[in-house]
């Protein structure tokens, strides 16, 4: 096997940078994946600008995959070579534990191993999926049905089982109401999975800017939350809420948008801590959650959703050269709305990235 192109930051807020390196032998149970999307997911950008604490450099960010197979290990038995699969952000898990067992890996009692920035059980640090080939297991690999384009695909691999999660939780489908918190790459497709589940479905964002966009992809309602009195005129209204916010928010604030029994599930991960008075969540007998990222088989049963009801991401491929600047425009809260890197965009000699051609 030659050695894989890809793109790594090697030090902690640097630049996405062209690199090739030497994948490990394929194991039995391995599949090497032929990657040809990788999405951008705002996980990576915290991750290798240590917002959320320290990283293991050099990182090959990259947990939204998608490609075909190419080469199989000895004892592979659920794909072959030219099946369409997918990684998304785990790579292993101890497999005998209670949450393995029932397909919760990201539940694992000694800890997933993610699919970058992350020790594996061999002890080597894992390579992630902006890159032209990807190893893993074949245990942490789903089939993208052939329904779904696999650049569209990819972002299903991390925005999409991360909202599909809480939303099957907490049951939505008709009759329920719920809002979703900020229109980027998790909350669009908060929106597409509520909107094919039959739920009444309401974007708060920001502004007025995406309101097209939001009633385009299906939404019924559109509120502006930077407006005077936005909030306060949405007292009572939600069942669920999914908070894909990846900065402050004001909690009380949105709890009282939910009606009694409601649940706010946070899938947004800023770096400070929330504030919450206890009688927001006490009054109502209101829920404040979390929910975080989602098992194989859900993420299978993610997908097979999606290929029957037509969804997929909402997308900008973009060539590797432009991967910085994507960066840069993720973190404004300006994708429409999830960067997709084109994998064969990537150079192949560890070339200047800014200056490559397309
Ligand atoms: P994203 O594409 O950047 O979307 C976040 C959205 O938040 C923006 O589009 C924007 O929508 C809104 N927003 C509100 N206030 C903002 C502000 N001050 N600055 C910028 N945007 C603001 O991010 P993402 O990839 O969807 O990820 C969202 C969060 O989920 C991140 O923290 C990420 O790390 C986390 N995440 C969690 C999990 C999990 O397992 N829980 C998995 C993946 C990602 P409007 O313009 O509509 O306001
Ligand atoms: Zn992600």
């Amino acid at each position: 096997m030659s050695p894989i192109a890809a793109l790594a930051v090697r030090t902690a807020g640097g630049p996405l940078e062209a690199v090739t390196y030497e994948p490990r032998p394929l194991r039995d149970d391995d599949l090497r994946i032929d990657v040809k999307f990788a999405g951008i997911c705002h996980s990576d950008i915290h991750t290798v600008r240590e917002e959320w604490g320290a990283a293991h450099f050099p990182i090959v960010p990259g947990h939204e995959i998608a490609g075909i197979v190419s080469e199989v290990g000895a004892g592979v038995t659920r794909y072959k070579v030219g099946d369409r699969v997918g990684v998304g952000c785990m790579v292993d898990s101890c497999g005998e534990c209670e949450f393995c067992k029932d397909g919760q890996e990201q539940f694992c009692e000694k800890g997933n191993v993610g699919t970058y920035n992350s020790r594996g059980f061999d002890g080597e640090w894992t390579t992630g999926g902006y890159a032209q080939a990807h190893t893993v297991s074949e245990r942490f690999a789903v089939r993208i049905p052939d329904e779904i384009e696999l650049d569209v695909a990819a972002p299903l691999l991390c925005a999409g089982i991360t909202t599909w999660e809480p939303l099957k939780r907490w049951n939505a489908g008709p009759g329920r109401r719920v809002a979703v918190v900020g229109l980027g790459g998790l909350g669009h497709m908060a929106v597409k999975l509520a909107v094919a589940m039959g739920a009444d479905v309401t974007v708060l964002s920001r502004s007025q800017a995406k309101k097209d966009d939001a009633l385009g992809l299906g939404a019924q309602h559109y509120v502006a939350t930077g407006e005077e009195g936005a909030l306060e005129s949405l007292k009572s209204s939600f069942d669920l809420i999914i908070n894909t916010v990846s900065a402050d928010l004001e909690m009380d604030a949105y709890l009282a948008t939910l009606r009694p029994l409601g649940a706010l599930i946070n899938v947004g991960l800023p770096t400070k801590p929330y504030s919450v008075s206890p009688f927001s969540v006490v009054g109502g007998t209101r829920t404040l959650g979390g929910s975080n990222i989602g098992g194989i088989p859900a993420t299978q049963e993610m997908l097979d959703f999606c290929a029957e009801h037509g969804v997929g991401a909402t997308i900008e491929t973009i060539a590797a050269k432009d991967a910085n600047a994507a960066y840069d425009r993720v973190v404004a809260g300006d994708v429409r709305y999830r960067v997709v890197i084109d994998t064969a965009t990537i150079p192949t000699d560890g070339a200047d990235l800014e200056s490559a051609s397309a």
